[in-house]
C-alpha cells in the first residue's frame, strides 16, 4: 500500500492552516530535542514565528540511553505545548512511545512521531493505524529501507495514510559522527514509496556544524523537507545540545533550505 506501485500520485498531508507537507512544499519543522519550560516555548515558538516556519518538533516523552538522564515533561508539558502552539498558529510533532500514550496525546498532537528505537513496535504501529492524525516514522537505528516501509505498511494497512518517512542516521562502524546519515536512502523512498520522506540532519551527524550542510544536501537528494534541532541556548539543552542549532544559525539554514529548494 505504501508502494508506488499502489499508488504512482505522491501523497500530500494536509494539516490545516495552510500547513502541507509532500511534493511541491518544502516542509520545516524545528525545535528543541526536549520541551523543557513554558519560556523556552515562547522563545523558540517566536523564532519559528518570525521566520515562517509552521511545525515545531519537542519530545514530552523521551527515550533515552541512561534512565538518569532528562526523561521529559510528560502529559502537562504537552497540553501547554499545544496550547501555546495553537495561540501562535504553530503545529506540533511530538513523540509517542507506548500505545497506552496514544489515546491521551491524541488531541494535542498535529503529527505522531514514531521514535528510531519504536520503528519496530508493531503493537504501537497498529495503534496509530487507527488514528486520524499524521504519524512520522523515523528509521530504525540498524533499519533497512525495506524495513522503515513495512513499518509504514502497518500504519498503512490498519486504516491511516497519513505517513511520513524520516531518515535519522543509522548505526555504522564509523565513530566520527553519531550516526551515519543515509542520504542514499532519500532517492531510493522517493522511488520505492508515494509518501513524503524527510530528513532529520541532527540526529544523523550529531555534530551541530554540520548539520546546515547535511541538511542543505537532503534537500538536493530530494528530501521533501527537513527536521531540525534549535534552542535558544543549546549549550544548555537537556538533551541533543551537541547537534542543536542556536537562532542564529536556525535564521541562515532556514534562508539557505529555501533558495536550494527554489532551484534543485
Ligand atoms: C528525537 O527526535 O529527539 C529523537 C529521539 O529521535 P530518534 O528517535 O531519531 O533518535
Ligand atoms: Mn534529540
Amino acid at each position: 500500500l505504501v508502494s508506488r506501485k499502489w499508488r504512482v500520485r505522491p501523497t500530500v498531508l494536509d494539516l490545516g492552516d495552510g500547513v502541507r507537507i509532500g511534493e511541491g512544499n518544502l516542509t520545516l519543522a524545528a525545535g528543541p530535542c526536549s520541551i523543557e519550560s513554558e519560556q523556552q516555548m515562547e522563545l523558540i515558538m517566536q523564532h519559528l514565528v518570525d521566520n515562517d516556519v509552521r511545525i515545531m518538533r519537542g519530545g514530552v516523552f523521551k527515550p533515552r540511553s541512561s534512565p538518569y538522564s532528562f526523561r521529559g515533561l510528560g502529559m502537562e508539558g504537552l497540553k501547554l505545548f499545544h496550547q501555546m502552539a495553537r495561540e501562535r498558529g504553530i503545529k506540533i510533532i511530538t513523540e509517542v512511545m507506548q500505545v497506552s500514550q496514544v489515546e491521551e496525546m491524541h488531541d494535542y498532537v498535529d503529527v505522531f512521531q514514531v521514535g528510531a528505537r519504536n520503528t519496530q513496535n508493531f503493537n504501537l504501529l497498529d495503534a496509530l493505524g487507527g488514528v486520524d492524525k499524521p504519524v512520522m516514522i523515523k528509521r530504525g537505528i540498524s533499519g533497512t529501507l525495506e524495513e522503515l516501509l513495512s513499518s509504514a505498511e502497518y500504519v498503512f494497512s490498519g486504516g491511516n495514510e497519513k505517513l511520513i518517512l524520516c531518515e535519522r542516521g543509522i548505526r555504522t562502524f564509523e565513530t566520527a559522527s553519531r550516526n551515519t546519515l543515509d542520504l542514499n536512502a532519500v532517492p531510493i523512498l522517493k522511488e520505492k514509496t508515494h509518501l513524503p520522506v524527510i530528513v532529520d540532519p541532527s540526529h544523523g551527524i550529531g555534530i551541530r556544524e554540520y548539520v546546515p550542510t547535511m541538511a542543505l544536501a537532503g534537500v538536493m537528494a530530494g528530501a521533501d523537507g527537513i527536521i531540525y534541532e534549535a534552542h535558544e541556548k543549546p549549550e544548555e539543552a537537556a538533551s541533543d545540545g551537541a547537534q542543536t542549532l542556536n537562532f542564529q544559525e536556525s535564521e541562515r539554514l532556514i534562508r539557505n533550505l529555501r533558495k536550494v529548494y527554489a532551484v534543485r
